[in-house]
């Protein structure tokens, strides 16, 4: 089985080609950074535009590196949302176009989808159900992942998510955008116990999180302490918030065969590290995709699209991009957050 997989749900856009025995046979992204780069953030007009002119090329370069031609393919699997509108209607317009005119089914692939099953691309021996913290740029979710389309939610941010923390430190702190690595990078450098920050909801009883308290105290005293003190204390904040409320929803995961990380800040080895020790420490295995396959990209909606492919989940041409799109549909909104 041969998947065509296509993102474009926010600032990277992406083709691969994935095979139903986990085989990459090629994955291209193009960033964006450049282009959003003088205002701090995704501008998604920008990106839809960029979008349109980076998808094709992509699609062309990564069926070139694996030899093989779209007659070839079974299913495109293109992101379907959540995510910026525009953006996700390229793709998803693409991805139609082209299982239209080879005559092969489409699979639209909610993103996060795509981040929650990017670890069983990476480890076959990963099986469900998981325990699955997704920490992105939009998402901040304990998920009980129980199949492919079966998703149970433990629970959500009731304000910002961790990624978008990791980019308005980077921010304030002058580190450039994208945030996420070089507050990491930064933090090498710095004391991690300099500046008091908070952990909001540490220690409550529902597994929830929250950034938001955060990220307004580093805006707050970020100019009277080292930026690197400040990167390196946000981060231990950060990571204390996410095994405090990990370590609570293990409890609430019985079932769970592994603790399982995907998404952006996945890719941050301080996370990781910490994860793999709380892991450790319940007796659990640990597993977090490779680097390239934590932040986007389009191997992991393709996976998604071979996994779905094979429950026989396919969609009809006219299927819509959708900006909101929760992976578990009878999760109830946290204090309106709904994320
Ligand atoms: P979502 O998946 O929620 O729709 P997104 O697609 O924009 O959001 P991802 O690409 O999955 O998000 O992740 C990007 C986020 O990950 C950014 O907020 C970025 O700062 C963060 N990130 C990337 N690398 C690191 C890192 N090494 N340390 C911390 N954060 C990181
Ligand atoms: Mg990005
Ligand atoms: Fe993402």
């Amino acid at each position: 089985m041969l998947i065509l997989g296509l993102e474009s749900s926010c600032d990277e856009t992406a083709a691969a080609l994935v095979t139903g025995d986990r085989r990459v046979l090629a994955h291209r992204l193009a960033g964006q950074e450049e282009a959003h780069r003088p205002y701090g953030g995704v501008v998604p007009e920008i990106a839809a535009r960029a979008h349109v002119e980076a998808l094709e090329p992509l699609i062309e370069a990564a069926l070139a590196d694996s030899g093989v031609s779209l007659a070839d393919i079974d299913a495109v699997a293109a992101t379907a949302g959540p995510g910026l509108i525009g953006g996700v209607m390229v793709g998803l317009v693409t991805g139609k176009a082209i299982a239209h005119a080879v005559g092969k089914p489409l699979i639209a692939v909610n993103h996060l989808e795509g981040h929650a099953l990017s670890p069983r691309l990476a480890d076959p021996d990963l099986v469900f159900p998981y325990l699955l913290l997704l920490v992105s740029g939009g998402h901040c979710q304990l998920l009980l992942v129980e199949g492919v389309n079966r998703y149970r939610r433990l629970a959500t941010t009731i304000d910002d998510a961790a990624g978008e923390a990791f980019d308005k430190t980077a921010k304030v702190l002058g580190l450039g955008f994208p945030g996420g690595p070089a507050v990491e990078r930064a933090a090498q450098m710095g004391d991690p116990t300099a500046v008091p920050l908070p952990r909001p909801l540490f220690r409550s009883p529902e597994p929830h999180f929250s950034f938001a308290g955060l990220k307004a105290a580093v805006a707050r005293i970020a100019g009277d302490y080292r930026p690197e003190d400040v990167a390196a204390s946000f981060q231990a904040a950060v990571v204390d918030c996410l095994i405090d409320r990990t370590a609570r929803a293990i409890d609430r995961a019985p079932g769970a065969t592994a603790l399982v990380v995907a998404g952006g800040v996945a890719a941050n080895n301080a996370v990781r590290s910490a994860l793999s020790s709380l892991a450790d420490a319940h007796g659990l295995r640990f597993v977090a995709p490779p680097l390239w396959l934590c932040t986007d990209n389009a191997a992991m909606i393709a996976w998604a699209g071979a996994e779905r492919f094979a429950a026989g989940l396919l969609d009809p041409l006219d299927t819509p991009a959708r900006a909101r799109w929760p992976l578990d549909p009878t999760a109830e909104a946290v204090r309106g957050a709904g994320v």
